[in-house]
């Protein structure tokens, strides 16, 4: 922050802080928007900040017959902000003639009519953080109504219905200002929501998402509703994976033990003492010509005993 002469030279970085230090008394309801035209990106080649502000000073009051400089507050170039302590923020500005009543008038250096400068990206984060600070401090709507284009009024400050060649008293901002034009199509296609998305990055309403695009506050909620969905599917997904898990283990234990069970309960061979039995049992059929038995051999222990002691006992002869 530097003052010299007539002007207060901010960073941008800057303005938001001291803004809210200062109290401004008159009813502020619009926002204007202009170009200088001249002086320009050409004249400001290595010129001194305060040097190109006391130049513009000097013509408002010497050529135009000002009491002072016409606008409030300038931007430059290079993004830094110049406060006119000559025309405070609670002094009605010479911006838009008969129009100037409860506005703030911003010039921005630059010729951005068509085959002009194009503007930097300094100068364009500048903007949209002035225009949303401001905005911010008099609480004042970011629209087409309230952040308004010059070439948008008569020469006599009757507000068009838009910029009309002819009509309109000048280009200004520019017939290529922010690279869309001057028209309100224009200024609601890109300056308008650039502003408003500055504003609500100021006042932590959005996110950034992973285009770098800004989230409205609908858009943000829509997303964290979203996310908790993923969240909670993840979670149920986890705990599903988790009991999978235990059920696997289990019937896996389950298994193993059948097996042993069945192991330990069916014989590999037929034993000694039962094969006589066993080979009786397999030769009788019932009354139809059925095989009594299919499957003599692997059977337990306790099946071969008691086998045994029907044939001692004379069942199957
Ligand atoms: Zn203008």
């Amino acid at each position: 922050m530097k003052q010299q002469g007539n002007f207060l030279l901010l960073e941008c970085s800057e303005f938001r802080e001291w803004l809210k230090k200062q109290s401004v008394t008159r009813n502020i309801r619009v926002l204007q928007v202009h170009h200088t035209a001249s002086p320009n990106y050409s004249t400001r080649k290595n010129q001194d900040h305060f040097k190109c502000l006391e130049g513009m000073r000097n013509y408002h009051i010497d050529t135009n017959g000002w009491a002072a400089t016409g606008q409030n507050i300038t931007t430059f170039e290079d993004g830094k902000i110049a406060i006119s302590l000559d025309r405070d923020l609670n002094k009605t500005p010479a911006g838009i003639r008969n129009f100037n009543t409860g506005c703030i008038c911003i010039e921005n250096i630059g010729n951005f009519d068509n085959s002009g400068d194009t503007i930097t990206e300094d100068q364009r984060k500048t903007i949209v953080h002035l225009y949303a600070c401001l905005a911010e401090k008099f609480n004042i709507p970011i629209d087409t109504n309230h952040i308004v284009y010059h070439g948008w009024f008569s020469y006599t400050g009757t507000r068009l219905s838009d910029y009309t060649p002819g009509k309109s008293s000048k280009t200004c901002p520019g017939t290529n200002f922010w690279g869309d034009g001057n028209t309100i199509a224009a200024a609601k296609k890109g300056f308008i929501p650039d502003i408003l998305a500055e504003y609500n990055r100021l006042k932590g309403k959005t996110n950034i998402n992973e285009d770098g695009q800004q989230m409205t506050e609908v858009e943000k909620q829509e997303f964290n509703a979203l996310k908790k969905q993923v969240e909670d599917l993840v979670n149920s997904k986890d705990s599903l994976k988790e009991t999978n898990q235990q059920q696997d283990e289990y019937l896996k234990n389950v298994d193993e033990r059948t097996k042993a069970l069945e192991n330990k309960h069916s014989l590999s061979e037929i034993p000694i003492y039962a094969k006589e039995a066993i080979e009786a049992l397999s030769k009788l059929t019932d009354k139809n010509g059925n095989k009594v038995i299919d499957t003599p051999t692997g059977r337990s222990a306790d099946f071969y005993s008691i086998i045994t002691v029907l044939y001692r006992s004379g069942l199957f002869k």
